[in-house]
């Protein structure tokens, strides 16, 4: 009888899309905490090739930043890497990868886009943004009694589409890629924020100088 309560279970897929210049801690944790606090079967990892919002920065060639996330997610069998966006030409829409998503997956899988704050706030600007709503849910990761905006984001769309922009209380570490970058640039440690395969790797291939 479990089995078959199991078998009809809907299958939960977590999407944690990203430019991963590096990837961080800040990602895994927060990815961590999105799946266990909504069960998920899965969380998929998906580097942007090109990503619509970061045009006129210089981005580091996707196959390091591949690499990188495939090291930093390795030790977690919850977590997997997909070069989606990467196969595809041109800039990256998040709504492409959904819809690719939903023909891998079916329509009976259930997916959720993890964000965090900064990423709400751009939310507006998104292509899309309506469709996105409908196909999958969002949880934005953020600091509890953080910035008002983040709410006014929610309540903005809260109401369109299928589903509503969900908010989950995290520690929302202080850590960002471009600190990263900054640090290793100024011959600063990253020792704790990356993981030690992905600071390795970073020191190696040269990246960041
Ligand atoms: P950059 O500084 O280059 O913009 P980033 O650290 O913001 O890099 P991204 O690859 O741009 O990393 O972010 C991918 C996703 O991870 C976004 O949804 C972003 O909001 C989220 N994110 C980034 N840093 C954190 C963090 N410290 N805690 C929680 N979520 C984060
Ligand atoms: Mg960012």
């Amino acid at each position: 009888e479990r089995q078959i309560n199991m078998a009809q279970a809907k299958a939960k897929v977590g999407i944690m899309g990203g430019t991963f210049d590096p990837i961080h801690i800040g990602h895994l944790v927060t990815a961590e905490a999105v799946r266990i606090e909504y069960n998920l079967d899965k969380v998929l990892f998906i580097p942007a090739s090109n990503p619509p919002h970061k045009l006129q920065s210089l981005v580091t060639p996707a196959i390091h930043r591949y690499i990188m996330t495939i090291l930093a997610t390795y030790s977690n069998p919850y977590f997997l890497v997909s070069a989606l966006e990467l196969e595809r030409s041109g800039p990256s829409y998040t709504v492409d990868t959904v819809r690719a998503l939903i023909d891998c997956y079916g329509a009976s899988t259930e997916l959720y886009f993890i964000t965090g704050a900064d990423a709400v706030k751009d939310l507006p600007s998104w292509q899309n943004i309506d469709e996105l709503l409908e196909l999958c849910f969002f949880v934005a990761a953020t600091r509890p009694g953080s910035i008002s905006y983040i709410d006014q984001v929610i309540k903005q769309f809260g109401t369109k589409g299928r589903h509503s922009i969900q908010r989950l209380a995290t520690p929302e570490l202080e850590i960002s890629s471009t600190d990263i970058r900054e640090r290793v640039k100024k011959g600063r440690s990253i020792k704790y924020i990356v993981p030690e395969s992905v600071e390795d790797y970073i020191y190696k291939e040269g990246l960041y100088r």
